[in-house]
């Protein structure tokens, strides 16, 4: 098959609120861009996001209290520099998307109103009912549509270009006809979102399978903190489809099977608004002791019948009708079942505090290379984030890389040709998956890796278990070789797809695994019962971590930039 060449000034991969953010600001320059998407932009993970987004704009509020927030929940692994750019421009970032067009819920006043989340000393998250991201993707889609943008949705990018250190564009194919081309760019921005489909409970999106995480590994360059993924406490049982913690910030409370409201006993101060991953654990030792609720006693009960009925039918009516369809529960009349779900991750591709990619502990960058939005590790989040600041990460990070790829090209960058050849790994791996023959199936080796994923490195983690998903996913790398898909055409071939995405999902889940055994510490999402404190001395550090051919994976620790708020026990 012929493959095109395209040249672009910037490439981004992901339609997403980060990439859409920086797609906007370029195409406003006068850059020509193109955006890459395996889905319509509006079918983004980010319009799933229910809760809200952070900004200190309340009246007792403030940018301080907001980082102090950031970095405490973070258990101290946050990067304050950039917990200092993010908070200090959450209030603009908000004002921006409102002159937009998002629509924000308002309070009595006519302000924009802002709701409790959980690990937040005052109420910080403005939110559009329980529709947040939709209501900001929507607007920005408009916009940066307004603006001019490039699209080419359903393209998937299987591949970034890069040599001596140099980004310079990324190879994909049109899902639709499977037809290759090359985006060949002054520079790249990685935009793709997060990966938390390693999980069996998850709460995301069947697209958010972290290709991109790959695509860099596969080069040589490393992955940051990749052991740190958030569970959140909501899912629904059974699905780990997500309930936002704006349940719990408009007042829900948790139960168990005694009717004990048990976060007493965890969080006595904070109770169901403690941090995320304080609300998991508890939860799930709850389960683990015989008092959870449900068919399998895996779940507990979230109880909102105490609110009054218009404040669950005006602030959480999407909520309301989730748990109907996927429970058939009606949280007007009883409580819901609920249990803790893979939601985010909190680790990825690390970047400076100006979106740049990095190849090493050091800092050194690549050339040409941006990332940002929830694939990527600026570390704003650390060891946990915290509910509401991950849209306004996306959309804030977004933006700035956008900005600061402005700045680069108008300071001038030089275009490194790529040629046909550069499509030959993309093409060399689809031709090996349409022609494989094998007996092993797709389906089956996700469900063993999730499976094992979501039993042996998810709330609780040890080192047993850890070696026992090591071993795993070391077979299932190696049974992934002998696949064998069935569809062989080149029409929407999403068996192709998600041969393509298992394989990357196999991949990054290990840089989970090595990460989760080689830090002997519990910090934030990242919970070792074999080593259940925090353990500064060794570990307040970032992990990076690289793959060779063979998939083995070697670590190295970078510093934490420190400078605000010294590292403190955490409670709450
Ligand atoms: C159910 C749910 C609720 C949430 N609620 C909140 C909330 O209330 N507040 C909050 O702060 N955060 C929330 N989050 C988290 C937050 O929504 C995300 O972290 C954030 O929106 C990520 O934005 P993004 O732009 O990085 O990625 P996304 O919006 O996920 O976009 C990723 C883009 O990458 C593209 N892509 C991926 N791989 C490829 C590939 N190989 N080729 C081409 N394109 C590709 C996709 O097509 C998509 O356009 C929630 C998350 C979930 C799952």
């Amino acid at each position: 098959m012929d493959v095109k060449i395209y040249e672009y000034d910037a490439v981004i991969v992901g339609a997403g609120l980060a990439g859409l953010a920086a797609a906007k600001e370029l195409t406003e320059a006068g850059k020509k861009t193109a955006v890459i998407t395996k889905l319509h932009p509006l079918r983004s993970h980010s319009g799933a996001a229910q809760g809200g987004i952070n900004a200190a704009l309340g009246k007792e509020d403030s940018v301080e209290l907001h980082m102090f927030d950031t970095v405490k929940g973070s258990d101290y692994l946050a990067d304050q520099d950039a917990v200092e750019l993010m908070c200090t421009k959450a209030p603009e970032t908000i004002r921006w998307a409102e002159h937009m067009g998002a629509v924000f819920s308002r309070d009595e006043e006519g302000n924009i109103a802002i709701r409790p989340f959980g690990g937040q000393s005052k109420p910080r998250a403005c939110y559009a009912k329980d529709r947040t991201g939709l209501a900001v993707l929507q607007a920005i889609y408009e916009q940066a549509f307004r603006a001019g943008i490039e699209v080419f949705d359903e393209w998937y990018c299987a591949d970034l270009l890069y040599e001596d250190g140099k980004a310079y564009g990324v190879s994909a194919y049109n899902i639709r006809n499977s037809e290759p081309a090359i985006f060949n760019a002054k520079l790249v921005m990685f935009a793709t979102g997060g990966h938390a489909r390693a999980y069996r409970f998850n709460s995301n999106a069947h697209a958010n399978t972290g290709d991109s995480l790959s695509i860099v590994a596969r080069h040589g360059l490393p992955l940051e903190d990749m052991e740190f993924v958030q569970f959140h406490p909501s899912g629904l049982g059974g699905s780990g489809v997500l309930i936002s913690e704006a349940a719990r910030g408009e007042g829900g409370r948790l139960f168990n099977s005694k009717g004990e409201r048990f976060m007493e006993k965890y969080a006595p101060n904070a109770l169901e608004l403690a941090s995320r991953d304080v609300v998991s654990r508890a939860i799930m030792e709850e389960v683990r002791q015989g008092r959870g609720v449900g068919k399998d006693g895996q779940s507990v009960n979230l109880d909102l019948t105490h609110l009054p009925k218009e404040i669950i039918l005006e602030r959480l009516p999407e909520l309301r009708e989730l748990a109907i369809a996927f429970q058939g529960q009606d949280m007007l009349k009883e409580p819901i079942h609920i249990s803790a779900t893979a939601h985010y991750s909190m680790g990825g591709i690390p970047t400076n505090i100006n979106c740049q990619v990095q190849k090493n502990a050091k800092g050194d960058l690549v050339e040409g290379f941006y990332a940002a939005g929830e694939c990527s590790c600026v570390s704003v989040h650390g060891a946990n984030r915290l509910g509401a600041n991950s849209v306004l990460e996306a959309l804030l990070f977004g933006r700035h890389a956008g900005e600061n790829m402005v700045k680069a090209l108008d300071e001038g960058v030089e275009l490194k040709k790529a040629t046909k050849a550069d499509a030959d790994r993309m093409l060399e791996e689809l031709t090996r998956i349409k022609t494989s023959n094998g007996t092993e199936t797709v389906p089956g080796l996700r469900e063993e890796l999730q499976n094992g994923m979501t039993a042996n490195a998810g709330v609780f983690r040890s080192k047993e278990s850890l070696e026992k998903q090591l071993k795993l996913i070391d077979e299932l790398l190696e049974r992934f070789k002998h696949i064998r898909i069935d569809d062989k055409s080149n029409t929407f071939n999403t068996d192709l797809q998600e041969a393509l995405e298992l394989g990357h999902m196999l991949e990054f889940s290990k840089f989970i695994v090595v990460g989760a055994l080689e830090r002997e510490e519990s910090r934030g999402g990242h919970y070792r019962e074999d080593f259940p404190e925090r353990d500064d001395e060794k570990f307040l550090k970032h992990t990076y971590a690289y793959m060779d051919e063979n998939f083995n994976i070697t670590t190295e620790w970078g510093e934490v930039t420190l400078g605000m708020f010294e590292p403190k026990e955490r409670s709450y």
